[in-house]
């Protein structure tokens, strides 16, 4: 199973205060080199202007890439462009791409990108919500648009609905976007009466729900919705903010929760999709939370998949 990180992501700088800072990726990345390393690790190229203009306007790449601050600017009251900000954007979203292409060309059967910025709030023409580009939504349009693949579906855990996602494909039949997450909360979308064209599942959850009804919410609708559209690949905004240490969000889950809904997950890829997923690292803003988290969710990915099964 490769993982696709770079050090470009760490620049990414986003000052003191900030909950989506650099110490969050290095977390993830010593506890997963730590603890699985069994883990195949790749530096993350750079997207292409060609894939990032599948999913985003042309004025998006160049306020992103072009403006070149010599210090941090806030593009909102959230997200932060720093004078290294572009590179990092361009590794992470090339992350994807490069997880997409090793998966799709069967050099492995699943993927896990370690990167920053975030990706799922940034809409086709907006960075928002500490995203500057929209890294699974970049992905998905690579596996239909380079791959030739018909339908790929997201499933989105991060605790904060996917509306740059949701904004991007809901007029697109050849995606499902399947998401839980916590309402009310940041950025107030997400509602299940937004069904796209029937392509998209929100499962809102409110405050406290904890880890029953998380499962619950999976297991009864976005489960058999993803299953029922018989994605060719699977991606997932892998999120770790619904954790119950989680500074941002209310919905009070333990690690387990997410090792249980990642071993759902692989469950439905390995009877539609040869077993391909590709993952990518979206919210998380408690330490220990997503080094629990990311080893549960990773751990659970490559359990059964290309680790070495002992001699009897
Ligand atoms: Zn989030």
């Amino acid at each position: 199973m490769h993982v696709y990180t770079h050090p470009a992501c760490l620049a990414h700088d986003t000052g003191p205060m900030h909950a989506e800072r650099p110490q969050r990726l290095s977390t993830v990345t010593q506890a997963l080199q730590q603890q699985l390393p069994a883990l195949d690790w790749r530096e993350a190229p750079r997207a292409t202007t060609a894939a990032l203009l599948r999913a985003h306007v042309p004025a998006l790449l160049r306020q992103v890439l072009e403006t070149a601050p010599r210090e941090r600017i806030m593009l909102d009251p959230d997200t932060v462009l720093s004078p290294d900000s572009a590179e990092a954007a361009l590794r992470a979203a090339g992350a994807a791409i490069a997880a997409v292409d090793a998966v799709l060309g069967g050099e492995t059967t699943r993927a896990f990108c370690a990167v920053r910025p975030p990706g799922h709030h940034a809409t086709g023409d907006t960075a928002m919500g500490f995203c500057l580009f929209n890294n699974v939504a970049v992905a998905a349009l690579h596996a239909l648009e380079v791959h030739g693949l018909e339908r790929v579906a997201i499933a989105d855990f991060d605790v904060h609905h996917g509306n740059g996602t949701q904004a991007i494909f809901e007029r697109d039949p050849r995606v499902l976007f399947a998401s839980s997450h916590q309402m009310p909360l940041y950025p107030d979308t997400g509602h299940a009466g937004e069904r796209g064209v029937g392509n998209i599942v929100n499962a809102p959850l409110p405050p406290g729900s904890g880890g029953d009804a998380f499962r619950a919410a999976w297991s009864s609708t976005l489960l058999p919705a993803i299953e029922a559209f018989a994605p060719q690949l699977l991606l997932v905004s892998a999120g770790f903010d619904a954790h119950r240490r989680d500074p941002l969000a209310q919905l009070e889950l333990e690690a387990d929760d997410y090792a249980w809904l990642t071993t759902q997950l692989a469950a439905i890829a390995a009877r539609h999709a040869d077993g391909r997923i590709v993952s990518l690292l979206e919210g998380g803003y408690d330490l220990e939370a997503l080094r629990d988290c990311s080893v549960a969710h990773v751990g659970a990915l490559l359990s059964g998949d290309d680790i070495a099964i002992p001699p009897a």
